[in-house]
């Protein structure tokens, strides 16, 4: 097979060109990053884990009507997915307040919040991916108001999902970023989920312990990144069998 054209390297993605000129390949590293990159780590097998866990939701919200780019998965580390433009802007939900929200409002970690809110937050790493308006998106023609509008209406439903596939193996959903692209139809556009969902952009807390399934383990030193995502795809049922997780190693 011809080696593909690498399209964009990201913190936990490569991009590649696909086999037709709209679709991309999304590579899985196994590299985590935290605080804009400012703390960095390579933990063995996350990519493998996180294309399984990111191909299970995409495919959950396919079949309920949530559109998304995914396609199918291709291999261990490989996905096929629509290729997308993505709207500048990270679209969080949140059910429980943490994090930064927590932080910036001084409401206490843990606080059930009366309803979902959702953040939006301009992709620009030199700025540090700043908290926008909706009128910051519509001014510097980032989005409009319909796609504002479309992009809290999937978010919602993708907020709906979650919070229910998360109940049913024993997790609470407090908070996830999504990332949401434009596809064409002739003159028309869709809306789509893009990028990947799984517990590098979700906060995801044990209901009995609290103990925490996601990122905040590598961003917090709380424990092994690499067993706390193993925990939740045997949970949800897409754990790789035995220890495919590695490569084949070289003998000293
Ligand atoms: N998040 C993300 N990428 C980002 C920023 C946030 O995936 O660049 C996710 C994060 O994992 C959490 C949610 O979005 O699930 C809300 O993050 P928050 O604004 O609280 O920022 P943080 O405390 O993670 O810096």
């Amino acid at each position: 097979m011809p080696r593909r054209r690498m399209i964009y390297e990201g913190k936990a993605k490569i991009l590649y060109e696909g086999p037709d000129p709209d679709t991309i390949v999304q590579y899985f590293k196994d590299d985590a990053t935290a605080f804009n990159a400012a703390k960095k780590a390579v933990i063995d097998g996350k990519g493998v884990l996180n294309n399984r866990m990111s191909e299970h939701f995409m495919t959950g919200l396919n079949l309920i009507g949530v559109p998304t780019h995914f396609i199918k998965r291709l291999n261990m580390r490989e996905q096929l997915v629509r290729k997308v433009e993505v709207i500048p802007l990270e679209v969080v939900v949140r059910n429980v307040a943490a994090g930064s929200m927590s932080k910036r409002l001084g409401i206490a970690e843990g606080t059930s919040l009366p309803r979902p809110i959702i953040e939006f937050y301009y992709k620009d790493d030199s700025l540090n991916d700043p908290l926008v308006t909706e009128e910051h998106a519509i001014a510097f023609g980032w989005a409009s108001q319909q796609d504002l509008d479309e992009m809290i209406s999937l978010a919602l439903r993708v907020n709906d999902f979650m919070c229910g596939v998360m109940y049913g193996i024993g997790v609470k959903l407090v908070d996830f970023k999504i990332e949401i692209g434009r596809i064409f139809d002739g003159d028309f556009q869709r809306l789509v989920v893009a990028d990947e969902i799984s517990p590098d952009s979700c906060r995801l807390w044990d209901i009995e312990t609290s103990k925490k399934l996601d990122k905040d383990v590598f961003r917090q030193d709380l424990g092994d990144l690499g067993d706390v995502y193993a925990e939740l795809a045997t949970r949800l049922g897409v754990m790789p069998k035995k220890s495919s997780t590695s490569g084949p190693k070289l003998v000293d």
